[in-house]
């Protein structure tokens, strides 16, 4: 591991005058970034300890959550508001590690985990876009049955890792973001990028901003929600595709629905294509099977992930059923 200094943070104010300094990152639970920095991925020249930053779930007007960066991901899962009002949170969340990692890492470090790519951990031997621009990507002509099918480039073909962001992304959640330029607040679809031709740039933020929180609106519809991870082993695996759903019905028909899916693309991916073609439509298999063909048809798969896009569509019209049979 290349040396490093270490420093802890009392408030948000120290945090950035901290953070703000050349190579310097901000340290949550530490899951990630140590595993990175111990394959030397990473090469901070400073960690900036957040951990003692405010880490409270707070009630928002109107009905919604506030969710401090510094919350523990067993904090945020186990809440009984998430539970209750954002049951499809709570499981995306406890889908995800294990429990002792589950413990150690935030909200905040759980939104910019990076992909599991095993070429991009592989810095002795592989090309990767991700880790060095313009150098190539050897996943892309390798075995990449993990890899995405959706908003894929020709220079990176990675998916995001965490299961909590398909969740926020299906919930409308907003990322509260401080940076030099001061407070800023972005929705959640805006906050990560698709790869494009600079992968190794994966959210919007800017060198030195900081998470402060998350902001869960009030979905009311998201009281009748789930999340569904398929993997290769039922624990300690990550998702090959997994579905957040929420759905409303009216007389036997989609009155309001919520999808994102994970696994299969470079950010968290809300399935706007499937929603509308839902929406309005009678609450039927051949229903939910429409709108996963539709939410699919741009899918491009590569030599081993072919797989992927009929267990996406097939995964949406299961979570669907079962959402909107248990609504009857
Ligand atoms: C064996 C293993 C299995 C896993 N399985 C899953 C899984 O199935 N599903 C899943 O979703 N995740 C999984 N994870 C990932 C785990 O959820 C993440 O490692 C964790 O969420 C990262 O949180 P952290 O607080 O530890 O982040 P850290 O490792 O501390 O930081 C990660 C990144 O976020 C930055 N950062 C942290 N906080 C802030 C902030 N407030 N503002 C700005 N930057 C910040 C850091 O600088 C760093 O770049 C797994 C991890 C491991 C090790
Ligand atoms: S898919 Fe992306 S992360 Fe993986 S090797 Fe290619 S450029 Fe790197």
């Amino acid at each position: 591991m290349t040396p490093f200094d270490y420093s802890r943070a009392g408030d948000v104010a120290e945090a950035l005058r901290l953070g703000g300094a050349a190579q310097a990152k901000f340290l949550g639970g530490g899951t990630n970034l140590v595993d990175l920095m111990r394959e030397t991925i990473e090469r901070p020249a400073a960690l900036v300890d957040i951990t003692r930053l405010p880490a409270d779930i707070t009630e928002r007007e109107g009905g919604g959550l506030l969710i401090g960066a510094a919350v523990r991901n067993t904090a945020l899962a186990e809440h009984p508001a998430v539970r209750r009002r954002y049951p499809m949170l709570s499981r995306a969340m406890l889908a995800g590690a294990s429990a002792q990692i589950r413990n150690m890492a935030t909200v905040g470090g759980n939104l910019l985990q990076r992909t599991r790519c095993t070429y991009f951990y592989d810095d002795a031997g592989s090309r990767c876009n991700k880790r060095n621009p313009r150098q190539g990507c050897d996943a892309i002509e390798g075995f990449n049955r993990n890899h995405a099918i959706l908003g894929a480039s020709e220079s990176c073909v990675a998916t995001h890792p965490s299961d909590m962001c398909v969740a926020l992304t299906a919930l409308d959640a907003v990322v509260h973001v401080e940076g030099h330029g001061g407070k800023r607040a972005l929705p959640f679809g805006d906050f990560h990028r698709l790869p494009g031709d600079r992968p190794d740039l994966e959210t919007v933020l800017q060198p030195g901003d900081l998470i402060t929180a998350i902001e869960l609106p009030a979905q009311p519809i998201a009281a009748r929600s789930t999340y569904r991870k398929v993997r290769d082993r039922s624990s300690y695996a990550f998702a090959l595709v997994s579905v957040a759903a929420a759905i409303e019905l009216e007389d036997g028909r989609v009155k309001d629905v919520r999808l994102a899916l994970g696994g299969v693309a470079h950010k968290p991916w809300r399935a706007v294509k499937a929603e509308q073609a839902m929406r309005g439509r009678e609450a039927t298999a051949d229903a939910f099977r429409a709108a996963a063909e539709a939410e699919l048809t741009d899918a491009v798969a590569l030599r081993d992930n072919a797989f992927k896009i009929e267990l996406a569509k097939r995964t949406i019209t299961a979570v669907l059923g079962e959402l909107a049979g248990d609504a009857r």
